[in-house]
C-alpha cells in the first residue's frame, strides 16, 4: 500500500534571485525526500510557489519605478528556470497571485472568523497625507528611538538590531517621497491565538518524540515560556489579497498569514491541473497522510505555531465555505525539519553586498550533481554551514569523482571494452560476491530510513560508504588482472560489481538525479528513472501564471536491490563527473562582493 506524502516547501519570496543558502535550506532537502519517496511507490505531492505579496515585492517596486506585478513576474520566471536546471522536481510551483490561491486563503479566513478565532482592534499607524494611504512598518524611516540612528526602518534599526515600534519613530519619514508621515487610527483583524493555544500545545507535545530541537525550542518552549497572544493577519495595503469582508477595502490579507495557505492552495490547482480535481484531499483530509515542511530557521513560528493554529481553527468550516459541503478537518503537520543557515567563506550571505553563491550563476559554469552533492554533505541540519570553494573542489575531485564517479565508470569502460558492450554472465557467486551484494542490498533499508528521517547528510554519507566497500571489493577481486587468467572468474567479478553499482545508481539517484540517470542509460536500461519537468501556463480571472509541473515517474517503485540480468546491452559510457583545477576555487572567491 503506498502513503500520500505532501512534500511542502518555503515560499520564496519574488523578490531575489536564489542563493545556495536558499537551496540548500529548503528546495534540495524537499528534492531530495519527495524523489525517495517516488522511488519507494509513494504518492508524492511536492508543492511550493513564488510569494508574489508583501512589502518587498511592493518595496522593490517602487524603487525600480515598476508595478509589484511585473517584480514578481520576472523573478518567478527565473526560478522556474534554476528548478529545472537544478532538477528541483515540484509537482507544482505556482504563485500566491492566482485566483485558486485567493479563493483558498478568503475561505480559511472566512472559517476562522465563522468559528470565532479573529476578533478585530484598532491600531495606530503612520498615515501619509500626501499619498492618502497607510505605510507599512517598511515604508518609513526615522531616528532609532534605542541607540540614535538616523536611518532606521520602521521595522527594525540596522544599526542596533532592535526589532521596533514604528509608531514609536522619532523625525519618521516616508521611504517613497520623503514627507513626514502622522499617527492615524486603523482597524485590523487579529488572529486569536491565545484562544487556540492549547489545542497548539497539544499538536506540538504530540511531536516532541522526532522533531528537531530547535523547532521544538521556537515553538513548544517559546509558547511555554511567554503564551500566545493575538496577532494582526491584515494590512493597510492594496497589492495582496483582499480582506473578504465588506467596508474593509483597501485592506489585504497580510502576507505571512496568506502565504502559508498556499501549501494547500497548490495542491488544490496541482490536483484541478492534473485533471483529478478531488485528488488533493488524499493529502489534505485523510487522516493517513503525513505532511513535511522543509524551511529555514527563521520561518519555525509561522510553520510550527501559526499555521497549525490556522488548520486547527478553520476546523471543518474550510470545506463547508470552499467546497459548499461538509467539510472534514485539514491535516496538521507531520515535521517540519527546518534547517539552520549556510554561510559562505566565513561570513553570512548578503544578496544586496553580492556575497553570495547564485544558483542561477554558478549552474552557467558547473553541472548540476555537484552542487547537489556538496550541498547534501554540506546541509545545516543542525547547526549553521559554511559554503568555502576549496571544500567544494575537494569533495567533488576526491569523493564524487575519486570514490564514485570512477568506480562506475572504470567498471562500466572495462565492461564494455571485454565483453562487447553487454553484461557478462556470472558463473556462480563466489562468498565475496555474495558478500558485496548482501551489503549493498541492505542499504536500501539503511539508506532508506536515514532519508525518511529527514538525516540527509547520514543517508548520502551511508550509500558513499557503500561505494567505498565495492572499491574495496574490486581492489581484492582485481579482474583487470583475473581476465589474463580466467575469463569466466572476471565475468563473475565485473557481473558482482556492475549490479553492485546498479544498486547505488537507485540509492544515490535522490540525491545525484542527473547523473544517476545517465548510468542508468549506460547500463542498458531503457526506462528512465524519473519524470520530465514542464512548465505550463494556466489563465485565471487574473490573467496568466506560468507554473512548474512535473511527470509522474515512470520508474516508481524501483526502490529495491539490482536483478541485473546478464546479457543486457550495455551503452559505451562516458565519465560522469569531471575534476575540477584547484584555481576553480580562487576564480571562483574573486567573483565575490
Ligand atoms: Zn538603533
Amino acid at each position: 500500500m503506498s502513503d500520500h506524502i505532501l512534500v511542502a516547501v518555503a515560499w520564496p519570496y519574488a523578490n531575489s534571485l536564489i542563493h545556495v543558502g536558499n537551496i540548500t535550506g529548503s528546495h534540495l532537502p524537499a528534492d531530495i525526500f519527495a524523489r525517495y519517496h517516488r522511488l519507494k511507490g509513494n504518492q508524492v505531492a511536492m508543492v511550493s510557489g513564488s510569494d508574489a505579496h508583501g512589502t518587498p515585492v511592493s518595496l522593490r517596486a517602487d524603487a525600480e519605478g515598476t508595478t509589484p506585478l511585473q517584480v514578481y513576474k520576472k523573478f518567478h520566471a527565473g526560478f522556474l528556470d534554476l528548478f529545472q536546471k537544478l532538477g528541483i522536481t515540484y509537482d507544482l510551483f505556482t504563485s500566491t497571485h492566482t485566483q485558486n490561491h485567493f479563493k483558498v486563503a478568503q475561505s480559511i479566513f472566512l472559517a476562522l472568523k465563522h468559528e470565532g478565532y479573529l476578533y478585530v482592534e484598532s491600531q495606530q499607524q503612520w498615515y501619509a497625507p500626501s499619498q492618502g494611504r497607510f505605510l507599512p512598518d517598511r515604508y518609513v524611516e526615522g531616528t532609532c528611538y534605542v541607540c540614535g540612528y538616523p536611518n532606521a526602518r520602521g521595522d527594525q534599526c540596522d544599526n542596533c538590531g532592535t526589532l521596533l515600534d514604528a509608531t514609536q519613530l522619532i523625525d519618521p519619514r516616508s521611504k517613497i517621497d520623503g514627507t513626514t508621515p502622522e499617527l492615524r487610527e486603523t482597524e485590523h483583524f487579529y488572529l486569536d491565538l491565545g484562544k487556540l493555544q492549547s489545542s497548539i500545545v497539544d499538536f506540538l507535545r504530540q511531536r516532541e518524540g522526532y522533531w528537531r530541537p530547535n523547532v521544538l525550542r521556537q515553538s513548544l518552549g517559546q509558547i511555554l515560556a511567554d503564551g500566545l497572544h493575538g496577532r494582526a493577519i491584515t494590512r493597510d495595503l492594496d497589492w495582496g489579497i483582499p480582506v473578504p469582508v465588506e467596508d474593509w477595502q483597501g485592506k489585504c490579507l497580510y502576507v505571512w498569514f496568506e502565504a502559508v495557505i498556499g501549501y494547500l492552495s497548490a495542491t488544490i490547482e496541482w490536483a484541478q491541473s492534473a485533471g483529478q480535481p478531488e485528488a488533493w484531499h488524499d493529502w489534505w483530509t485523510s487522516p493517513a497522510a503525513k505532511s513535511f515542511y522543509f524551511i529555514g530557521k527563521d520561518n519555525i513560528p509561522f510553520h510550527a505555531v501559526i499555521w497549525p493554529a490556522q488548520l486547527v481553527g478553520a476546523g471543518e468550516w474550510f470545506g463547508k465555505i470552499f467546497e459548499s459541503k461538509d467539510g472534514t478537518r485539514l491535516v496538521l503537520p507531520y515535521d517540519v525539519p527546518a534547517n539552520e543557515f549556510m554561510n559562505l567563506e566565513g561570513q553570512k550571505i548578503s544578496g544586496s553586498r553580492n556575497w553570495a553563491v547564485w544558483g542561477l550563476d554558478f549552474l552557467s559554469r558547473f553541472d548540476p550533481d555537484p552542487l547537489r552533492y556538496y550541498l547534501t554533505t554540506n546541509m545545516p541540519e543542525s547547526k549553521d554551514t559554511d559554503w568555502d570553494w576549496n571544500g567544494f573542489v575537494h569533495r567533488n575531485n576526491d569523493e564524487l569523482v575519486a570514490t564514485w564517479g570512477n568506480l562506475a565508470n572504470r567498471v562500466l569502460s572495462f565492461t564494455y571494452k571485454h565483453w562487447e558492450g553487454h553484461v557478462p554472465t556470472p558463473g556462480e557467486l563466489r562468498p565475496a560476491d555474495k558478500e558485496i551484494l548482501a551489503t549493498i542490498e541492505a542499504g536500501f533499508q539503511g539508506v532508506g530510513e536515514q532519508i525518511e528521517a529527514v538525516h540527509l547528510r547520514a543517508a548520502l554519507s551511508e550509500a558513499m560508504r557503500l561505494a567505498t566497500e565495492v572499491n574495496k571489493y574490486l581492489d581484492q577481486a582485481a579482474p583487470w588482472f583475473e581476465i589474463k587468467r580466467d575469463k569466466q572468474a572476471a565475468a563473475t567479478s565485473v557481473y558482482t560489481a556492475l549490479r553492485a553499482i546498479d544498486s547505488l545508481k537507485i540509492l544515490i539517484a535522490p540525491f545525484l538525479p542527473f547523473t544517476s540517470e545517465r548510468l542508468n542509460i549506460y547500463l542498458g536500461y531503457q526506462q528512465p528513472l524519473f519524470g520530465k519537468q514542464f512548465v505550463q501556463t494556466r489563465e485565471d480571472e487574473l490573467g496568466t501564471h506560468d507554473v512548474l509541473r512535473y511527470d509522474p515517474d515512470p520508474a516508481a517503485g524501483v526502490w529495491s536491490p539490482s536483478k541485473l540480468p546478464g546479457g543486457q546491452s550495455l551503452v559505451q559510457p562516458l565519465p560522469l563527473f569531471r575534476k575540477l583545477d584547484e584555481s576553480v576555487a580562487e576564480e571562483e572567491r574573486a567573483r565575490l562582493g
